[in-house]
């Protein structure tokens, strides 16, 4: 069977979350794979929708288990990953599977399905603009912000090992961009 999965990656505050919203409401044959992590739920996040919300303890039962397809400590003391559970039960339901994950979480991804992802890395256009999101977000300790931004050199370095880059600086364009990039990969033939 041919599955299909995209993955958006980039640094915290590049956008890849709104986009990947604006996504499953567009698509219909989308769906998210809902992730697991150990850090805290914000106040507009609800428990098996944004993410599985587990404690350290559970999350690390999952791992001896061998429930995830990846997993990262994404900022110290922080656990995300992605349950192979979650996306396989998705995409045997035939859905496209699209995922929100950090760069090398993405690079995991993209090694385990091959070319039935595509992989498209969103930029913010500079760390200061990067800065400036992650501070207009509320729901960022000054802690988290500093993980957050600390991390996002490294992950920027990534960027060309993706297919495919949007340099996200005006929103509205980079979701028609993304739109246009997965109308592509869903309407595109198997190989
Ligand atoms: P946030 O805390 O802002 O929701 O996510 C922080 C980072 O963790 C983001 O880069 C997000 O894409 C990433 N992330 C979310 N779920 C997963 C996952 O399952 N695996 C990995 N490796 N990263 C994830």
């Amino acid at each position: 069977m041919n599955h299909q999965l995209i993955l958006f990656c980039g640094p915290s505050g590049s956008g890849k979350t709104t986009v990947v919203h604006s996504l499953l409401e567009k698509f219909p044959q989308f769906i998210f794979s809902v992730s697991a992590t150990t850090r805290p739920q914000r106040i507009n996040e609800k428990d098996g929708v944004d993410y599985y919300f587990l404690s350290e303890e559970e999350f690390r039962e999952k791992i001896k288990k061998e429930e995830f397809l990846e997993w990262e400590e994404v900022y110290p003391g922080r656990f995300y990953g992605t349950l192979k559970e979650e996306v396989n039960r998705k995409l045997e339901q035939g859905h496209i599977v699209l995922f929100d994950v950090d760069v090398k979480g993405g690079l995991s991804v993209k090694k385990y399905f091959g070319k039935q992802v595509m992989d498209v890395f969103i930029m913010p256009p500079s760390l200061t603009v990067l800065k400036q999101r992650l501070e207009a977000r509320e729901s960022e300790t000054q802690e988290s912000l500093e993980k957050r931004l600390a991390k996002s050199g490294l992950e920027l370095s990534f960027a060309d090992q993706f297919s495919y880059i949007i340099v996200n600086d005006e929103l509205q364009k980079t979701i028609r961009e993304a739109e246009l990039l997965v109308n592509d990969f869903i309407n595109r033939k198997p190989a």
